[in-house]
């Protein structure tokens, strides 16, 4: 409209311009007028053209897919980490490559800093809550997600995850609870009633009978036509448009520990192709989730060496979906991190070569320590031998004694395996100089050392034009929405 009325103008003083030839200053002064157009509306579709040349985008503001990618506690410098140890200093992580870029605010309803919890309910319903709470409000009152608006517009939808499928980011889209620590078997039944095509990642221990009441909920989910995979194999030969896979009873393994512990799972990059698909079988476009989980556990961990592993299986997931989105088009990817964890930070006395050769996680790390008979102590010789062998470190006497300290609680019980791995891995990166918040800040967090840093949030296809600027994370699904004529 804007041209048009331009061209008008122009044309009109043209006309009454005495001394000129209308015809020739005419058609100068509107090529004139279209060329600055161009440069000031660039045309979209000319980034989105497919594998032909043609114009993928019929549509270019309306997505017919959208795929919604979670670097769980993916900040910049966990970015910065991967991009360093992967490609060196001169190279580029895939994502990096996305045309749009935005930053965005994670703070929740009652915390400058977020979980996981409240900041998946902000990325899936737009709306801020209290840590702890899936899509519900704080006074508790259930909110819809923009997953749920894609199935109620009869489109497919998935969430595949590292982590539990039940825990916080794959929860916020398809449940609503009030408690993400006690609400996981009524996530798992929600998902069953809500019907999503595709679950894809760990969390199996809540699907059986011991955590459900007695029911088998998976044989409910084989009744109403899903297939059900537990390995990468069954996973590849699964037919059909409805597709369950649990994969561990818990997280699923980090990209580090595969080898050693003979891992059948997929990766997450396998898990996004059978997701797309799956969800693409149906023919109205569909709504998928993907998250990178455990690039937040290794942050915690303050674990470098997964932090890059975790950053750059997430990252070949983002490059797989967005080459998909290429050759399809009609697809909005988006990519970004619900929080950043323990303000990583890849720092100029960091020993890359020293933390690139250590083959383990610390969570496994923490596994292999042998407790003094009837003590609660580890033994010295144990945390000797796995700083030793793990991390080539030869640890003093001194870090023994603040080690066994660190591990425990205020009444004195050693914390669960998890959190050791906390412990050691603070050691490593001050070994090694990672840059990373201390165990002693991080004892102080109610989130386990999450900070309030902005997040990168990256986009690419129809409708990415939209992701710019500072957001807030709640901008994000509504953005979304918005494109697709969704109220949420
Ligand atoms: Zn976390």
């Amino acid at each position: 409209m804007f041209i048009r009325k331009l061209m008008f103008i122009v044309a009109a003083i043209i006309l009454f311009l005495p001394g000129y030839t209308a015809f020739g200053v005419g058609n100068h002064a509107i090529a004139d007028a279209s060329s600055s157009s161009l440069a000031l509306f660039p045309e979209p579709e000319q980034h989105f053209k497919n594998k032909n040349g043609d114009h993928a985008q019929k549509n270019v503001d309306r997505p017919k897919n959208v795929i919604f990618m979670v670097g769980d506690g993916m900040g910049l410098g966990q970015m910065e980490i991967a991009r360093l140890f992967e490609h060196g200093k001169n190279g580029r992580l895939f994502m990096e490559s996305l045309p749009n870029v935005a930053l965005a605010h994670t703070y929740s309803d009652d915390n400058m800093v977020t979980d996981s919890a409240a900041g998946g309910t902000a990325l899936a319903t737009g709306e801020k809550t209290n840590n702890g709470m899936i899509s519900v409000s704080p006074d508790k009152k259930e909110m819809a997600s923009i997953l749920k608006k894609f199935k109620q517009d009869g489109r497919q939808v998935g969430v595949i995850s590292t982590n539990k499928v039940t825990d916080a980011t794959p929860a916020a889209f398809t449940a609503c609870v009030p408690n993400r620590w006690e609400g996981q078997s009524e996530i798992a039944r929600q998902q069953l009633a809500g019907d999503i095509d595709v679950i894809l990642g760990g969390g199996s221990q809540y699907f059986k009978p011991e955590n459900q009441d007695g029911v088998d909920l998976i044989g409910k989910f084989k009744e109403k036509g899903y297939s059900f995979a537990t390995n990468r194999t069954e996973m590849a030969e699964a037919n059909g448009n409805k597709l369950l896979g649990l994969f561990h009873p818990d997280n699923m393994n980090f990209t580090v520990d595969r080898a050693e512990v003979k891992s059948e799972e997929p990766t997450l990059k396998e898990m996004t192709a059978k997701g797309i698909e799956v969800l693409s079988k149906g023919n109205n476009g569909f709504f998928m989730m993907v998250e990178g989980a455990r690039i937040d556990h290794a942050s915690h961990a303050a674990d470098l060496t997964s932090v890059w592993k975790e950053t750059i299986e997430f990252d070949q997931s983002v490059k797989y979906a967005t080459e998909w989105a290429k050759e399809n088009g009609d697809t909005l990817v988006v990519v970004l991190a619900d929080h950043e964890t323990m303000g990583i930070s890849a720092t100029e006395a960091m020993d890359i070569e020293a933390l690139k050769k250590i083959g383990v996680s610390h969570e496994f790390m923490a596994n292999q320590l042998k407790k003094v008979d009837r003590s609660n102590e580890y033994s010295a010789e144990s945390i000797r031998n796995v700083f030793k062998t793990y991390a080539d470190i030869d640890i003093t006497e001194d870090e023994i004694r603040q080690f066994n300290e660190n591990v425990k609680d205020k009444r004195g019980k050693v914390y669960p395996t998890r959190q050791v791995g906390w412990e050691i891995g603070s050691i490593i990166a001050n070994h090694y100089h990672g840059g990373t918040l201390n165990s002693p800040t991080r004892s102080l967090s109610s989130t386990g050392g999450h900070t309030g840093n902005l997040v990168p949030v990256f986009a690419y296809g129809a409708g990415s034009e939209k992701f710019e600027g500072v957001l807030d994370n709640v901008d994000i699904p509504k953005i979304i929405a918005k494109l697709m004529g969704y109220e949420l």
